[in-house]
C-alpha cells in the first residue's frame, strides 16, 4: 500500500503537525491522484477543532483537492494518467437512495462519505482528506479539471465554489434578480462572482470595511457595513435572494427584513453554535424563506466547474506553505482571508 504524508490534527485543541499514514491501491473503480493544491475552508478548522462534535483523530482536513492522475484501475473509462481532476467533499455515497439516484449525492439518505471525517470502507476508520501527498477516490467522485485555469485557483472551486454555486441555482437567480451576499470570505467572494455571472445585481455584506474595495473589485454592484443600520435601512424589502455565508452566530432578523415579498434567505455558514432564533413576523409579513443548502451533488460539481471555466472564474487566493497551515487558521477566525488560503502541496516533504 501506497505511503502518504500529510498534516494531521492529533486533538481539538493541538495544533496540525505533520503526519504519516496509508492510502489504499487503486481497486478496479479507483482513481490515484498526486495532489498539487489544497484550498482550506473554515469547515476544515471546525473539524480539526471539533467544534461540530464527532471528530475522530487524527484529523487530516482538506476537500478542495486539485492534482494529476497517477494510475488509474483496470474499470477505469474516466480518467488516465496525466489528468487534471479534483475532489471535492465527498469521496463516496451509497448511490442507491433516491437522492443519490437524482444526482443529489450529498443529500443521501445513508450519509454520504465525506473526503475527511467519513467512514473509510476500504481501510477501516475514518478518510483522511486533501492537507496530503496523494489521493485514492472512486472515479465516480473525481471532478475533471480544465487546465486553461489557474489551477491553485481552482481548488478552492471545488466546496466554496459548489456550496455558492448551488443555491444561486437551485433558487433560480438571474439578471434582473437583486441579490444578496452575506460575508465576505471563502464562500462569499465566490458567490459575489458567481452571481454576478448569472446576471444578478450584487449586494455584499461585510462587518469588515477594509474589503469594501475588494468586494467591488470581485464583482459587487453595492457594498454595505452591515453594523452600520442607517445602511441596513436602504435595503429593506428589497433583495431577491440572500446567500448567508457567516460561519458565526449572528441576528438573521437583520438580514431576513431586507427580503422583498416570496424573497428567500439561504443558510450555508454552520457556525458551531446557532442562530438565535429568528421572529416568526419578518417570514411572515412578506411571505419569506429561510432555507439551508449543502455543498452540490457530483453532476452540479462538474456543471459548476464547466460554468466557472467559460466565465474565467476562479478564486483570489492567498498561497501558504503546508507548515503555515496554523497560522492560516488564526488570520481565518480574525476575517482575514483574501479571499481563500490554497496550500502549495510541493511545501510538503517527508521528514
Ligand atoms: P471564511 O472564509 O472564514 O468566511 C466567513 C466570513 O464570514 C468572514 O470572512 C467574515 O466576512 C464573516 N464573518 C465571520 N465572523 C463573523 C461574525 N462574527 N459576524 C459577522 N460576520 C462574520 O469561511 P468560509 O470558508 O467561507 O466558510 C463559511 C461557513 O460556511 C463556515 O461555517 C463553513 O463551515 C461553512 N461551509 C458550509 C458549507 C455547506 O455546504 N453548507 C460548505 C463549506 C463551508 P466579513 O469580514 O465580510 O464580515
Ligand atoms: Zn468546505
Ligand atoms: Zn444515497
Amino acid at each position: 500500500m501506497p505511503k502518504a504524508i500529510g498534516f494531521a490534527a492529533q486533538a481539538a485543541d493541538q495544533a496540525l503537525e505533520y503526519f504519516e499514514f496509508e492510502r489504499r491501491d487503486p481497486t478496479a473503480d479507483d482513481v490515484e491522484i498526486e495532489i498539487e493544491y489544497c484550498g482550506v475552508c473554515h469547515s476544515d478548522l471546525h473539524q480539526a477543532r471539533n467544534e461540530w462534535g464527532g471528530t475522530v483523530f487524527p484529523c487530516v482536513p482538506g476537500h478542495e483537492i486539485v492534482g494529476k492522475v497517477t494510475r488509474v484501475g483496470s474499470k477505469v473509462s474516466k480518467y488516465k494518467v496525466g489528468d487534471t481532476v479534483g475532489v471535492g467533499c465527498m469521496v463516496d455515497s451509497c448511490r442507491t437512495c433516491a437522492n443519490c439516484e437524482d444526482g443529489y449525492e450529498q443529500y443521501c439518505d445513508n450519509g454520504f462519505v465525506g473526503t475527511y471525517n467519513g467512514e473509510d470502507k476500504h481501510m477501516g476508520g475514518v478518510t483522511f482528506g486533501g492537507y496530503s501527498n496523494r489521493i485514492t477516490v472512486a472515479q465516480d467522485f473525481v471532478l475533471k479539471v480544465s487546465d486553461k485555469l489557474d489551477l491553485a485557483g481552482v481548488a478552492p472551486l471545488l466546496c466554496a465554489g459548489i456550496t455558492t454555486y448551488s443555491p444561486l441555482r437551485h433558487w433560480g437567480v438571474t439578471k434582473g434578480h437583486k441579490v444578496g451576499v452575506v460575508g465576505l470570505g471563502g464562500l462569499g467572494h465566490m458567490a459575489v462572482k458567481i452571481a454576478k455571472a448569472m446576471g444578478a445585481e450584487v449586494v455584499l455584506f461585510t462587518t469588515s470595511p477594509n474589503k469594501v474595495d475588494d468586494a467591488k473589485r470581485l464583482g459587487a454592484d453595492h457594498v454595505v457595513i452591515s453594523k452600520d443600520e442607517e445602511q441596513m435601512k436602504a435595503w429593506r424589502n428589497s433583495l431577491d435572494f440572500i446567500l448567508n455565508t457567516v460561519a458565526a452566530p449572528h441576528d438573521l432578523d437583520a438580514y431576513l427584513t431586507l427580503l422583498r415579498l416570496d424573497g428567500t434567505m439561504t443558510l450555508v455558514g454552520v457556525p458551531a453554535e446557532s442562530h438565535p432564533s429568528p421572529a416568526v413576523f419578518n417570514l411572515i409579513a412578506k411571505r419569506r424563506s429561510l432555507a439551508g443548502s449543502l455543498i452540490g451533488g457530483i453532476a452540479e460539481t462538474q456543471e459548476m466547474l464547466d460554468f466557472c471555466a467559460e466565465h474565467g472564474i476562479t478564486s483570489d487566493i492567498e498561497m501558504i506553505a503546508m507548515d503555515e497551515i496554523n497560522e492560516a487558521y488564526e488570520r481565518m477566525l480574525k476575517s482575514d482571508v483574501k479571499y481563500r488560503f490554497v496550500i502549495d502541496m510541493a511545501t510538503l516533504k517527508q521528514k
